[in-house]
């Protein structure tokens, strides 16, 4: 079955793209929790975070290195950020790609709802 996010990743399915590498892809979210909110995804198909173990440190690095990066060209490091990655039902996953979202722009609360 197509996956949303590797559409995204090889151009299939259009997205305000804001980094590609052979790797990594990074696209604004298509429902905006704030006004700066990134989607930092793989290239490759991963199912979640639960799927990445220590044979795929260069990859996770790639991806929270990236999403440093787009945190400092979005102006966020002096006002904050969050990074948040989700897995499962509780964790509120609702695509089945691995991605980080960077979030920011606004003052958040915690402990998340
Ligand atoms: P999750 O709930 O799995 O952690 O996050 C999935 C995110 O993907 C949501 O924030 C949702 O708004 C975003 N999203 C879902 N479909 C699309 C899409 O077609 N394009 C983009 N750019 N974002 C999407
Ligand atoms: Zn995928």
């Amino acid at each position: 079955m197509a996956c949303l996010f590797c559409e995204i990743a090889r151009g299939a399915i259009p997205a305000q793209i804001v980094y590609s590498s052979p790797e990594v892809t990074a696209f604004r979210d298509i429902n905006p929790q704030a006004p700066t909110h990134i989607l930092v995804i793989p290239n490759r198909h991963v199912t979640s975070i639960a799927d990445l173990g220590a044979t795929d440190a260069d990859l996770l690095g790639r991806l929270f290195d990236v999403t440093n990066e787009l945190a400092r060209q979005e102006d966020l490091l002096q006002s904050g950020f969050r990074i948040v990655m989700n897995h499962g039902a509780n964790g509120g996953q609702t695509v089945p790609h691995l991605h980080l979202h960077l979030i920011g722009g606004r003052a958040m609360t915690w402990p998340p709802g």
